[in-house]
């Protein structure tokens, strides 16, 4: 399989970008990430010109718009310079299927960014860097994570889940939609949405049993962003739990009474977390392909992700 491409702070991949001369090498994505995606670096204070190293620039709160501004030179703003990179950096990496952000970065930063007043009082936590937040705004389907959130487990699996999803969507059906790529795309993602989101499992299902006669393009378009949403909803135990026991109702009638209870005491273990999700799912898997089903075969449910990066592996879901 071709490597996705994926947006990255160009700091992330160990290059001494920052302000300071310096980098933040993050070697989860260079040594361990790098196996599956092709990383495409910008560093946007770089692009415009602001060199290394540069004098810091901050969010600064100026009427009702948050601007970013020199820390030194409150006069220095940088604001539309940033967006106008976003939106070039767009255009030049139309194909990319997620995008990671450094952290705390007027620029890059994706979440909970501190913003100041004129005065250099902190007011709150509520900003997003101009160059993510255009990104952003511009591809609002676009997986997007910080590498400092990564190093939680149930962020980096919903990351990487969404990411593959995208990039399955956008090779497989999005460039030439027709309504039986549409149902069959969702047919292997349908136990995955059951365990992100029940609701969302509901309105895909009535929303593709109606497709006659409609604009097929618009269609997809609309089912890639239901799908994108439902799966931006973290999985759960209780969710998880839900759609494993949707899964063993397939195994009615097929299983002894020491294979039902040794699944049972499984599944119940991950229920009060106990165990991680690779345990039952193993053996609720060993079952049931053994009933040589296409449809549950293709479930993306049993490995939204590599199952080589291990992020089942130790992961316990909140409940
Ligand atoms: S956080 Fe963004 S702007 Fe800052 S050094 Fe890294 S890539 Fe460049």
């Amino acid at each position: 399989m071709s490597k996705i491409p994926l947006g990255v702070s160009q700091c992330l991949m160990g290059e001494q970008v920052r302000f300071d001369g310096g980098h933040k090498h993050n070697h989860y994505l260079t040594d361990v990430l790098s196996e599956y995606f092709e990383f495409r670096p910008v560093c946007p204070e770089v692009a415009i010109g602001l060199g290394i190293p540069r004098k810091p620039i901050r969010l600064v709160i100026v009427g009702d718009e948050t601007r970013v501004r020199g820390i030194a030179n409150p006069d220095q703003d940088v604001t539309d310079a940033l967006v106008d990179q976003a939106e070039l950096a767009i255009a030049r990496m139309p194909d990319i299927c997620g995008y990671i952000f450094m952290q705390k970065s007027p620029s890059c930063g994706a979440f909970g960014m501190k913003r100041y007043l004129a005065n250099g009082y902190s007011i709150d936590s509520k900003g997003r860097g101009a160059y993510a937040k255009r990104v952003m705004e511009l591809v609002p389907l676009l997986p997007v994570e910080e590498a400092g959130r990564l190093n939680d487990a149930g962020l980096r699996d919903n990351f990487l889940t969404r990411v593959f999803a995208y990039h399955d969507f956008k090779t497989s059906v999005a460039e030439a939609p027709t309504a039986k790529k549409l149902i069959e795309f969702y047919s292997r993602y349908k136990y995955q949405v059951m365990a992100h989101h029940v609701p969302s499992y509901f309105a895909i299902g009535r929303y593709l049993s109606n497709l006659s006669g409609r604009d097929i393009s618009i269609c997809s378009n609309e089912f890639f962003r239901l799908l994108m949403e439902a799966l931006a909803h973290h999985a759960t135990r209780k969710s998880n739990t839900n759609a494993i026991m949707h899964l063993r109702g397939y195994l009615k009638d097929r299983l002894n009474t020491q294979e039902k209870h040794e699944l049972s005491q499984l599944i119940d273990s991950y229920r009060t977390g106990i165990v991680p999700l690779v345990v039952p799912l193993t053996l609720l898997k060993h079952h049931l392909l053994k009933l040589d089903n296409p449809y549950l075969k293709s479930q993306t449910f049993w490995s939204p992700h590599p199952e080589r990066l291990g992020l089942r592996n130790h992961i316990i879901e909140n409940e």
